[in-house]
């Protein structure tokens, strides 16, 4: 009897320890799987101040043919806010990583900084120096793969927007993988999963979508058709509101000179037109086989067409 019951209660304890060690094992697997899933990084978010030139008027351009910045409301470049979102995603699904904004341009382009801290960022920098003053693509590229290097050399993932709605060129991102060395993937609709490793991007393309995956550290560039920033948090708001954004000189991140601003420009805009369509300008047509046909003489007439 009394050996039965031991072999009985020897059972019992093997099995509790078993399904301890069950148990044990299982979340030391989750553990190390949620380690492995979950990695730490650093992004970079570049972030552009621009003039609204969704809504130009007549003063829009001053007579020397340059943007009339005065005239124009000033806001967060509109991909850079999707670009902002996808960084802000990756952050939550991968807890300790971090968001850091960087711009460049005058003192006020440091309200962008701000703006991404309300949204979710961590915080950021303002490049600023009368030296990066009319800088090309070329030059604006420079200063911040230069920036990057010296506030995040061990940086994961730099992620723009496609393009800014001033310069309209959508050098700036590839330019400063190029300078940095790093892949890049542009036109980038959604990121699809990132493991600290490897990233896999579903990019827009024309006539379709393509699912590319490569090797971090790289460049992305997002879409304006991306998801949608999300909006400003009001208790981060009252928290960061009186943060002061730390500037960055040609001088802190060791730039050279000859490759900034003007200096590093090789390319000058020359004149910039402002065409604002006037009301007597515009017509109205039906859609009727007589309209379309008189328009498209119209315009071969011209020799807008054929
Ligand atoms: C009407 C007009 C035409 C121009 N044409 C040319 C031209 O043909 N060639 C040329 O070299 N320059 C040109 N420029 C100058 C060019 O706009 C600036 O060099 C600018 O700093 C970078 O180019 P972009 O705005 O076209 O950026 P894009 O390449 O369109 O920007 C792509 C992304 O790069 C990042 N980025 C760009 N600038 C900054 C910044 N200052 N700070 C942080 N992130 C940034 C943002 O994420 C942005 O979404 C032009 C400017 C104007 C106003």
């Amino acid at each position: 009897m009394f050996i039965c019951l031991l072999i009985a209660k020897i059972r019992l304890f093997i099995k509790k320890t078993g399904r301890k060690a069950f148990k044990v094992r299982k979340m030391l697997y989750f553990c190390t799987n949620f380690i492995e899933v979950c990695k730490k990084m650093k992004i970079v978010v570049l972030a552009k101040q621009v003039p609204d030139t969704r809504n130009v008027g007549p003063d829009a351009m001053t007579p020397e043919g340059t943007v009339n910045r005065s005239a124009l409301p000033a806001i967060f470049n509109p991909e850079d806010l999707n670009a902002l979102e996808q960084a802000l995603r990756l952050k939550e699904q991968n807890p300790g990583t971090t968001v850091t904004v960087l711009t460049m341009g005058p003192d006020r382009a440091a309200e962008v900084v701000k703006e991404a801290m309300y949204r979710g960022a961590d915080g950021g920098y303002l490049l600023t120096d009368r030296a990066f003053a009319g800088a090309d693509t070329l030059a604006t590229s420079y200063a911040l793969s230069t920036a990057i290097r010296h506030f995040a050399p061990d940086v994961d993932l730099i992620i723009g927007g496609r393009q800014a709605i001033d310069g309209d060129t959508a050098q700036v991102g590839p330019q400063v993988a190029e300078k940095l060395e790093l892949n890049q993937i542009t036109y980038t609709e959604e990121v699809l999963a990132c493991d600290g490793k490897t990233i896999c991007v579903v990019r827009h393309i024309d006539g379709g979508v393509e699912t590319v995956e490569t090797a971090l550290p790289c460049v992305l560039t997002v879409n304006g058709s991306a998801a949608a920033c999300r909006p400003r948090n009001a208790k981060r708001v009252m928290a960061y509101k009186k943060t002061e954004v730390p500037k960055l000189t040609c001088a802190d991140v060791n730039a050279d000179l000859s490759q900034c601003g003007l200096a590093g420009s090789p390319t000058k805009v020359k004149n910039v037109e402002n065409i604002v369509f006037k009301a007597k300008e515009s017509k109205s047509l039906t859609g009727s086989d007589e309209d379309i046909n008189g328009l498209i003489q119209e315009l071969m007439e011209s020799h807008t067409i054929g």
